[in-house]
This record gives structure tokens, C-alpha cells and sequence, in this order.
């Protein structure tokens, strides 16, 4: 293809030239239509370029945004995995201080446990000494009674300790509690104790310097001395079939014998009484006399003072009187009373 100026310079010719034998062709084109080829050429250049530019920048754009987010993400990963580290330091920390924790729950129970176990063995121990202040209680009132003498903790509201079961479900508190009332009650009790006690130990004093003045020391010195008269109604010896009250007791030993106070008083009377002979009479006071009979020499005058067990006189056999003997009777505001009733037991023979 060529083109071909003709006579107008405003037309452009183009004419075909084939290389066969056919006839050539030409085509007449204005420069106006050239131009404006041209232009729409231009036109169509500068679209594509412009729109190549445009999508490049949204690429390059895209590119930047899928970079940046990936950066973005890089860093989020990062993050996250310096977070689960964080957190598995902490799980095994957590987890470590778990195990202390329950080392310690544990060794807190032993104690608590072995704790429990001692206050149970306290309120066992506690039960029994409770049981054991309350014979020492009996046996204050056993004494009391043995010996004739009234008053004691009987009716004096002594210490009362309500002690029961410890039940399987009782509180550890409530049995620490129930300890301290044990514990208490025992202080409390034995203060009782001490009291009644001490109470017990005055009256017994009392009671044996009170005996110091009851006929109840045997008022011969022999031992072997022997009773051959009771107290009460007997055949008279010294009339034939008749009977009479004895008020007294004789006891036979050998002429001479030491006749002994059988309590602590004064002599009201020393001498010679008809039937009975040299006698002596003792006043011990609290409404208590004794006559000593058929003696054969006194050893006191009326108005002295005597003590229990002191010598007063020697047996014999003065006034009516079939041998050596002590006629004895003990007397309690004018009354007679049988002396076997008083005079301690053991030194007494009966026969
Ligand atoms: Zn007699």
C-alpha cells in the first residue's frame, strides 16, 4: 500500500497494485478523514494506556493493602503465639501452685484429724475422772455415814456434770466446747470436793474430841479381863431364885488391876456407896456419867479432873461382891445404857 498525491493536495490516493496479472485498484482518501483517523487512532492509544495506568494503580494498590494486612497478620501471629506461651507459663504455674495448695489441704486435714482425736481421748479422759470425783463424792458420804455423822455435800448442791455421749456427728467445734464445759465442770467439782472434804476432816476432829468425852475406852487395863455379868435382867446372885435389872456390866479380873477412865471428865464422886463399895462416879458432861464399883483402893478424889484412859482406881471386891471385880455402868442424862453399846468392840472379851 502507498499513497499518492493526485492534483488536489487535499486528497490522498491509495492505489493496490496485485501481483498477478488483475488490474490495480485505488482508493481516493480526503486529509480530513486521514486527520481524523489519526485522531480516533490517538484517541484509541491514549484510552488503553490511561486505562492500563489506572488498573496498575489499583493493582499496585492491592498489592500494598495484601501486603501491609500480611505484615498485619505476621504480627497478629506473633502476638497470639507470645500470648499462648504467656498462657502456658501461667497454666503451669497455676498448676504448681495447685499441688501446694493441695499438699497443704491435705496436711491441714491430718491435723484437723488428729486434733478431733485428741479432744475425743480429752472427753474420755474427762468422763473418767468425772466418774472418779463423783466415788470420791461417795465415799465422803460413806464416811460420813460409817462414823454416825450427819451434814456432807448431800443436799448442798455440789457440782452436777450432765456428761453424755459424744455423737458421731458432733462437730469438732462442738466438742471442743463440750470439753471446755468438762474441763470447767471438773474445776468446779473439785473445788467442791476440797470443801466438803475439808468440811468432812473438821468433823471428824470434832466428832473425836467429842469421843473423848463418850465412855468407850475399855475401863480395865488387862486385857484378859473377862465379862461375867451382862447388861440387863439376870438372876440375883444374892437371893435364891429372884431376878433383878443389872444396869451394868462386870468384869472379872485379878484383885488389883488398874481401873481406867473411860472418858475424859470429873469426878463427882469418890467413896464408899453401900452395896457397891468404893466406888467412883465421872461426869464427862454433855449429860454422860460413869461408875466405876467394888474397887478395892481409889487412886482419885472427888473434883479432878481425869482423862480417857487415865488409872482411877484398883479392881476388888468391896461392898456386895462375890470376887474380883469391876462393876461398870455407863449413864446418859440419868438413864442407864448398855455399855457394850459404846465401848470399843475390840478390846472387850465377852464371857
Ligand atoms: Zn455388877
Amino acid at each position: 500500500m502507498t499513497k499518492k498525491s493526485k492534483k488536489s493536495p487535499k486528497v490522498f490516493t491509495l492505489v493496490i497494485v496485485p501481483h498477478s496479472q488483475k488490474q490495480s485498484r485505488s482508493v481516493s482518501v480526503s486529509l480530513n478523514t486521514v486527520y481524523a483517523v489519526c485522531a480516533v487512532l490517538l484517541a484509541v492509544i491514549l484510552t488503553i494506556t490511561g486505562y492500563r495506568a489506572y488498573t496498575d494503580h489499583i493493582t499496585r494498590r492491592n498489592l500494598e493493602t495484601a501486603v501491609s494486612q500480611s505484615s498485619s497478620l505476621k504480627r497478629d501471629k506473633q502476638h497470639i503465639a507470645e500470648l499462648s506461651e504467656e498462657l502456658l507459663i501461667n497454666v503451669s504455674q497455676l498448676s504448681a501452685e495447685n499441688s501446694v495448695l493441695a499438699d497443704g489441704y491435705d496436711s491441714l486435714k491430718q491435723e484437723l484429724e488428729q486434733t478431733e482425736t485428741q479432744v475425743d481421748a480429752l472427753i474420755a479422759q474427762a468422763g473418767d475422772v468425772i466418774s472418779r470425783l463423783e466415788k470420791l463424792s461417795d465415799s465422803e458420804s460413806e464416811i460420813r455415814r460409817q462414823i454416825g455423822l450427819g451434814g456432807g455435800n448431800e443436799g448442798k448442791g455440789g457440782a452436777v456434770i450432765h456428761a453424755y455421749a459424744v455423737g458421731e456427728n458432733m462437730s469438732l467445734a462442738d466438742k471442743l466446747d463440750y470439753a471446755k464445759y468438762l474441763v470447767g465442770s471438773i474445776a468446779q467439782h473439785i473445788e467442791y470436793a476440797e470443801q466438803n472434804w475439808s468440811e468432812l476432816r473438821t468433823d471428824i476432829e470434832n466428832y473425836y474430841s467429842s469421843l473423848e468425852y463418850i465412855p468407850h475406852v475399855w475401863p480395865v487395863s488387862d486385857s484378859k479381863s473377862v465379862i461375867t455379868s451382862g447388861y440387863g435382867l439376870r438372876s440375883d446372885p444374892f437371893s435364891d431364885g429372884g431376878y433383878e435389872y443389872h444396869e451394868g456390866i462386870d468384869i472379872a479380873d485379878e484383885y488389883g488391876t488398874a481401873i481406867l477412865a473411860s472418858a475424859s471428865g470429873i469426878v463427882s464422886f469418890a467413896g464408899w456407896d453401900g452395896g457397891f463399895g468404893y466406888s467412883i462416879v465421872i461426869d464427862h458432861g454433855n449429860g454422860y456419867k460413869t461408875k466405876y464399883s467394888h474397887c478395892a483402893k481409889l487412886l482419885v478424889a472427888k473434883g479432878t479432873e481425869v482423862a480417857q484412859g487415865a488409872k482411877i482406881a484398883l479392881m476388888g471386891s468391896s461392898g456386895r461382891s462375890t470376887g474380883s471385880h469391876l462393876d461398870f455402868r455407863v449413864y446418859r442424862d440419868g438413864k442407864s445404857l448398855n455399855p457394850m453399846d459404846l465401848l470399843d468392840k475390840a478390846r472387850s472379851k465377852e464371857g
